[in-house]
């Protein structure tokens, strides 16, 4: 008997949300084995006819649980300019977060790059993206920020859990975390919120992506989630520009596709399937994507022009509101070395300043007498005295990399002590990005314009006297050389010459608090912005004004998620990869 119309469609749309209901419950158990192969992109043979549903460039924090997800249902290309991060000591230990971040070989996990305004900063190259070279601490956006941005509070619900269940643990909470917990505490950062990844005022441990052993679980290990069979993921693929098809008769240029080069510099090219729905996605960061789309010819026309770049569409907003929340750290010599902690207490003020803590940089013999992570706010305090002699202006990454190779003789002490470090919330002030060439694998120009505006640094004075309180409750003073407590005039002092910048510094650095801030501000790596709502793309993410792209990663926010990102970021990926498929299958689906 045939079922009529009706009939047809209303199995249909059963099937459809069954399917949606299986996509929203992540795997009790999960493991790795369903790993889709990492290959090379010299793999990919020339002239390779495969077409694709999605194209994602960018395998990092939002793109890998972006592109597991989509695969589930269509099949999927992922472009990953790096390397594997499995194997790799460097990425996988916690001991080694400085040594990762000190490495500039042209392929390292790390790129380094300094901003304009002298703040030396670091963007991820390898798959996993900044889930393998960062700290780790993974504490969700406020329920503020989700209203804000306009996101399905129900399927943000489900999209964290399905992170959470996979990559992230509780940590064993440090000495010199739990020290800053009850510092927070005496100082009045109240209530004590326990073990929780929510955003809440006081003070709370959040949750990490090392495990008990200090082993790194990341982003990359989301694509065990997918459907291998439908997921192909290229390694070294560095995606070099968008190909649009700009034909009269189209109303708006459309991706169809993307070139790319393989490890040994060889072109390649890679379309979509002609499925009106398919899309190319990029999540290459907030570096990488505005860079990308720019590479494209989408963007401001005279810079385009400028660099030659063919214009596909004139957006004088790609690039703009970049932001970076500044940190300022104090650090704190102790009487006996504290064991290496990075981040896993927060202290969440009503004020929006957010302290932290981390600790213990000579923990691993290997740590302190190999590379160093210059990068890293711990490894600065070895570096007083020392590269701070440089003067500012000399003390390019170069300078940074010499000094590092030189410093094998450095005696074990200076390594004693831990930072407790403050980020403002937001941030207010924001800058832009501009290409220096169009050769991607080179960093553009990056200005965040730290405290221009005034409220950010006011924030940074409250979070520096927050620190002093802190500095002044009997927890700490413990922790000094003679038991009698810190003068916050000696470790301002200190301080200076431990945050190492490019910013040349003034007299007048530990008398007053914004001069502090100004001259010793560092980054935290959570900048973000380059494609804003309403400006580059859409409230879905759609780049504007062409069709079949869109972006999914930190680029597209104003103000960076909750205490910390990857948490938000890697919901992300998984959210919207939810949300296109439930557009696409109901689309399919006639409902
Ligand atoms: P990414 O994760 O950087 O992903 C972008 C990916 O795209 C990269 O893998 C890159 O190689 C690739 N790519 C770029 N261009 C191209 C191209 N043209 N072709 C192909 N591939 C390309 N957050 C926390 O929540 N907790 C922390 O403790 C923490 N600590 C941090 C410490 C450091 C050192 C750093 C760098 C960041 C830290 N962060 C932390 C921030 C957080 O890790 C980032 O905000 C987040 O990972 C950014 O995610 P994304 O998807 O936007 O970009």
């Amino acid at each position: 008997m045939a079922l009529s119309r009706g009939a047809v469609l209303f199995f249909k749309l059963l099937a459809c949300l069954l399917c949606l209901f299986d996509l929203s419950h992540g795997k009790k158990q999960f493991t790795l084995k369903n790993l889709p192969p990492l290959r090379k992109a010299s793999s990919y043979p020339t002239g390779c006819r495969a077409t694709y549903d999605y194209i994602v460039i960018g395998g990092g924090t939002a793109g890998c649980p972006l592109a597991a997800t989509l695969s589930l249902k269509y099949k999927v290309l992922l472009l990953e300019r790096g390397g594997s991060p499995y194997g790799n000591r460097n990425v996988s230990y916690m001991e080694n977060f400085h040594i990762g971040l000190m490495n500039m070989a042209p392929d390292s996990p790390a790129q380094a790059f300094i901003s304009t305004d002298g703040v030396i900063n670091a963007r991820a190259r390898v798959l996993g993206g900044g889930t393998c070279i960062n700290a780790g601490f993974y504490s969700r956006a406020s329920s503020s920020f989700i209203q804000e941005v306009g996101w399905d509070e129900d399927l943000v619900n489900k999209s964290f859990p399905w992170v959470e269940e996979k990559i992230v643990q509780w940590p064993k909470i440090a000495p010199w975390q739990a020290a800053l917990r009850d510092g927070l505490l005496q100082a009045g950062v109240a209530p004590f919120n326990g073990y929780t990844y929510d955003h809440v005022s006081g003070t709370k441990v959040g949750g990490t992506i090392f495990d008990e052993t200090g082993y790194r679980h990341t982003a990359a290990d989301l694509l065990a989630a997918g459907d291998p069979n439908n997921l192909r993921v290229l390694l070294h693929a560095s995606v070099h520009r968008i190909v649009f098809d700009s034909r009269q008769g189209h109303l708006k240029p459309r991706a169809i596709g993307v070139q790319f080069t393989d490890e040994n510099g060889r072109h390649h090219h890679a379309f979509l399937n002609n499925n009106k729905d398919s899309e190319i996605i990029v999540s290459a960061g907030a570096i990488g994507t505005p860079q990308l789309l720019l590479l494209s010819g989408i963007g401001p026309k005279n810079h385009l022009k400028s660099h030659n770049i063919p214009v596909v569409l004139h957006n004088k907003y790609v690039g703009k509101g970049m932001a970076d929340n500044p940190m300022n750290s104090i650090f704190i010599p102790t009487r006996s070395p504290p064991r290496q902690s990075l981040i896993e207490t927060v202290g969440i003020t009503e004020e929006g300043v957010f302290i932290e803590a981390s600790s213990g940089f000579g923990q691993s013999s290997e740590s302190v007498h190999c590379h160093h992570g210059i990068m890293s706010a711990e490894s600065r305090a070895q570096k007083i005295g020392q590269l701070s002699t440089i003067p500012p202006k000399q003390r390019t990454l170069e300078a940074a990399q010499k000094y590092a190779q030189n410093k094998l003789n450095l005696p074990k002490e200076v390594f004693h002590g831990g930072f407790i470090l403050e980020k403002i919330d937001g941030p207010l002030s924001t800058g832009h990005l501009v290409l220096t060439d169009t050769d991607v694998q080179n960093n553009p120009a990056v200005t965040f314009n730290y405290f221009s505006h005034p409220q950010d640094l006011n924030r940074c004075v409250y979070g520096i006297k927050t620190i002093e309180r802190i500095l002044k409750t009997n927890r700490f003073s413990e922790l000094s050389a003679d038991g009698t407590g810190f003068s916050m005039e000696r470790v301002l002092n200190m301080s200076v010459q431990a945050n190492v910048n490019l910013i040349p510094k003034h007299t007048n650095d530990t008398e007053s608090l914004e001069q502090f801030c100004k001259d010793t501000v560092i980054t935290i790596w959570h900048y973000h912005g380059g494609c804003h709502v309403g400006k580059v793309v859409d409230q879905h993410y759609r780049v504007l004004g062409v069709s079949g792209l869109r972006v999914v990663d930190g680029s597209i926010f104003s103000r960076s998620p909750g205490t910390n990102p990857q948490a938000t970021v890697m919901m992300m990926g998984r959210y919207m990869g939810v949300k296109i498929l439930r557009e696409r299958l109901g689309r399919a689906a006639g409902v």
